[in-house]
């Protein structure tokens, strides 16, 4: 995360607020918030056979002599290589170019585009009134921490096996299916296919990218690859901002009047923190915590040298829809680090701000969301669970920039994100995500091409 920014000298990025350099600014401790492996290359996780071999195993649990188990061996191959690829943010190419490699192999135009995406695409032949692209818009990176694969029973363990490598092979696959067969898409329809790259780090640089792309062309619809369970819609994301601030300041005896630097640091996420207590008091009808500010206390770090201590706090806030934007609130948390005792003679504060994301929430009526759970009631024979979710995605990102049917939808259980325990059902959420997109694609393709035609699926 690119968080502060001190210019030689040690002049502070806060503007307005300058403080006078001193030879001890820039204590190292600030920098002991980073993650150890930043920076450096992952390691591969398992040799080559090693992947064969879970392969292997699913194909036996399989039942390998059954033709029709063909599609779904390649969908676990397919997915078990790409757990199998370590592709922490902004360390995707591998990953990238195995998918590119295997989007080619399976019928589609496929390449790494200008800032990493993987991208893959096909068009049905034909020139309609109403041409169609509908875009699979997933993540490639994961977040770091490794979980070396493997299968136990039909359940796939891996770092990004449901956050988000589950929802983006299965794309894949029915993309891939569906370029193999495309008789149930209409003339002039495109599919595009994209694993994008850092959406787990606050620049969601790869999103970024394609909505600059499609800005003058925007997709008629649009589905975000994150988990929200195979028999799930997810409708909207809350939007985000994330403070960085750290103190520095002389050392003084223990026992003195003045706050340390944990001090200011610990009342600065307080009083960030009330400022989400005084919003939702002012909340009516609205429950739940998509509907809420929340604030929480993302990393903490301190130390000192003796002469100067210095300590370092990450704020995360999480916006509801209708909520105070990113920009009002980054100037509230602004005018509250200008006063008391945050500006307090000798106390030195760098302050900065990223992630900045509005909230997003498509209505249930959304073209998409009808499609798809028209398709997980007749997989499921169930109705499917609507989802609102309070963490941010890729979806908050692209919404704005194309204002068509949007919704987020891929297998797994999202409350094994970023944890340990990563992990993914075959034969419960992978495989039959891959049917609901297989139905759920082309009715709402249909649907696009012919919007005076019959809307219910
Ligand atoms: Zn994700």
């Amino acid at each position: 995360m690119k968080a502060r920014k001190i210019t030689p000298g040690g002049q502070v990025s806060d503007p307005g607020r300058t403080v006078h350099p001193h030879p001890h600014s820039a204590l190292p401790i600030v920098r002991a918030l980073k993650s150890p492996t930043e920076g450096q290359p992952p390691a591969p996780a398992l040799s080559p056979e090693q992947i064969q071999r879970i392969i292997d195993a699913g194909h036996a649990a399989a039942g390998c002599d059954d033709p029709d188990a063909a599609p779904a061996q390649r969908a676990i191959e397919l997915l078990t290589r790409l757990v199998a690829t370590p592709s922490p943010s902004m360390h995707e190419s591998a990953a990238s170019n195995l998918l590119v490699s295997w989007l080619a192999e399976h019928g589609l135009e496929s390449r790494v585009d200008e800032v990493g995406n993987a991208v893959g695409t096909f068009c049905t032949p034909g020139e309609p009134e109403h041409p169609v692209h509908i875009l699979l818009l997933g993540h490639i990176d994961t977040v770091a921490g490794e979980i070396s694969p493997r299968l136990e029973h039909r359940t796939l363990f891996g770092r990004g096996t449901v956050d988000a490598k589950g929802p983006l092979a299965a794309f894949a696959c029915a993309a891939a299916r569906l370029a193999t067969d495309p008789s149930s898409l209409p003339a002039g329809c495109r599919i595009t296919v994209v694993g994008a790259v850092e959406e787990e780090a606050a620049t969601s640089r790869g999103a970024r990218h394609i909505a600059a792309q499609f800005a003058n062309c925007p997709p008629s619809a649009c589905i975000i690859g994150e988990p929200s369970g195979a028999d799930g819609v997810t409708l909207g994301y809350k939007g985000r901002l994330i403070a960085r601030a750290s103190f520095e300041k002389d050392c003084a005896h223990s026992a003195g009047p003045d706050s340390t630097a944990s001090e200011l640091a610990i009342e600065f996420f307080l009083a960030c923190r009330a400022i989400g207590d005084r919003h939702d008091s002012r909340l009516v009808g609205q429950n739940g915590p998509f509907h809420r500010l929340q604030i929480s206390l993302r990393s903490m770090g301190s130390s000192e040298d003796g002469l100067r201590q210095s300590a370092e706090c990450v704020v995360a806030f999480r916006l509801p829809p209708g909520g105070p934007p990113p920009g009002e609130l980054e100037a509230r948390v602004r005018t509250l680090a200008a006063d008391l005792p945050f500006n307090a003679p000798g106390v030195r504060l760098m302050l900065s701000f990223e992630g900045h994301e509005n909230a997003c929430q498509s209505p249930r009526s959304d073209a998409a969301a009808r499609h798809l759970a028209s398709a997980i009631r007749r997989v499921f024979n169930r109705a499917a669970r609507i989802k609102l979710k309070t963490g941010t995605s890729d979806m908050n990102v692209v919404a704005p920039a194309f204002g068509c049917p949007i919704v987020a939808y891929g297998p797994g259980d999202s409350s094994l994100d970023h944890t340990p325990h990563e992990c993914i059902d075959l034969d419960r959420e992978f495989l039959p995500a891959i049917d609901v997109l297989l139905r759920a694609i082309p009715s709402l393709a249909q649907e696009l091409a012919d919007p005076a035609g019959d809307t219910n699926s």
